[in-house]
């Protein structure tokens, strides 16, 4: 008997990595340290927000987003036309793919970076350029030299995920001189509310001066909301437009909304959230180092361990002492910043560890 006929698709899906999201944790007596999720539930504002959409799920939510936006236009000091929400920055980020970049085209970005990039660009039938990071940093100046005629979009993940170390305004500046006006630079900026170094630029401060700079950001890590799935572009007209022609329609859900503009009225109760969780990486920070583990300096909300090929093992004894951390291949271990509790959770099992 031949073969059941399939259905034709295209020939190079098949071969397109598969992006591997961070396991379920088992139990909740386990702590997951490997999604870099805000360990704190939403706030009983937030919740009240989401509550009373619920009764409204039978119709559709507002294709534009039009009241997050006004919201977020009035925060940001920026025109509604140049914000464009999204299902997750991801989401936003493979739109802003598919606007501007095809077959033939290259995009290029640093790696080790987040792990989407390559699989959203495969998809788009462009041509992912990995630059890789040096002393686990942006190179910026070879990402630069790299660019060519064929070059269409540039990301920068700034703080980058999952070394946690964040790109200088200087430096950012000579490159986005040196980046061809024609090519739109991302500055993915998902854990922007982190940072604490004032030489780490606001991207928003920079795409106002670069009609070919775009920012992302998103409610996903700050503000809590990983699991409604939204974020949001901050580009130029013809940019955002280009992106809206690409995005899904009714793309963000009205719970995803409402739950976003709540989270932006309670912002300073958020924010407090979030400098205590700046405070713990310092401290995670301290104590790794001062038992002897080599730690670069994060921005975000996590940290890198760059264990080689120890990296399965570390991630191993982690999990069997309840504690999930994220390993990538034989490079490295990213640990998310947690609760304290977790947090000391984690540190004993990195005191006890001996390879
Ligand atoms: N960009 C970076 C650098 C990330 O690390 C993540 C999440 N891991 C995202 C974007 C996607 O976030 P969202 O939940 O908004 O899709």
């Amino acid at each position: 008997m031949p073969p059941p006929p399939v259905p034709r698709l295209r020939a190079d899906v098949s071969g397109l990595p598969r992006y591997v999201p961070g396991r379920t944790a088992p139990s909740d007596l386990v702590d997951k340290l490997s999604s870099n999720e805000n360990p704190y539930p939403p706030l009983p504002s937030v919740l009240a927000a989401m509550r009373e959409e619920l009764g409204r799920v039978n119709r559709y939510p507002d294709a534009r987003s039009s009241e997050l936006v006004a919201d977020l236009s009035a925060g940001l000091a920026v025109p509604p036309e140049h914000l464009v929400p999204g299902t997750g920055s991801l989401g936003v980020t493979r739109d802003l793919l598919r606007a501007a970049a095809g077959d033939g085209d290259e995009v290029l970005f640093a790696w080790r970076s987040f792990e989407a990039y390559p699989l959203l660009v495969w998809a788009t039938g462009a041509t992912p350029v990995q630059i890789p990071l040096r002393e686990e940093r942006h190179d910026l100046e070879a990402m630069a030299d790299a660019v060519t005629d064929r070059t269409r979009l540039i990301l920068v993940c700034n703080p980058n995920n999952p070394t946690g170390t964040a790109v200088h305004r200087g430096e950012l500046k000579r490159f986005l001189d040196r980046v061809p006006d024609d090519v739109l630079v991302v500055l993915d900026e998902a854990y922007r509310e982190f940072v604490d170094d004032t030489d780490v630029p606001d991207g928003i401060a920079l795409y106002r001066d670069s009609p070919n700079v775009a920012v992302l950001r998103t409610f996903s890590k700050a503000y809590g909301l990983a699991r409604l799935r939204v974020g949001y572009a901050v580009a130029h007209p013809p940019v955002a437009a280009a992106l809206r022609a690409c995005t899904v329609p009714f793309g963000v859900s009205g719970l995803a909304q409402a739950a976003a503009r709540a989270s932006l009225k309670a912002e300073p109760e958020l924010m407090e959230r979030v400098q205590i969780l700046v405070a713990e990486r310092a401290r995670v920070t301290r104590a790794l180092r001062a038992a002897g583990w080599s730690v670069p300096v994060s921005q975000a909300n996590f940290v890198w361990l760059r264990l080689g090929p120890h990296t399965p093992a570390f991630a191993a004894a982690c999990e069997a002492a309840g504690v999930m951390v994220r390993p990538f291949g034989d490079e490295g271990v990213r640990i998310t910043i947690g609760t304290p509790e977790e947090n000391d959770h984690l540190l004993k099992i990195a005191g006890d560890w001996r390879v």
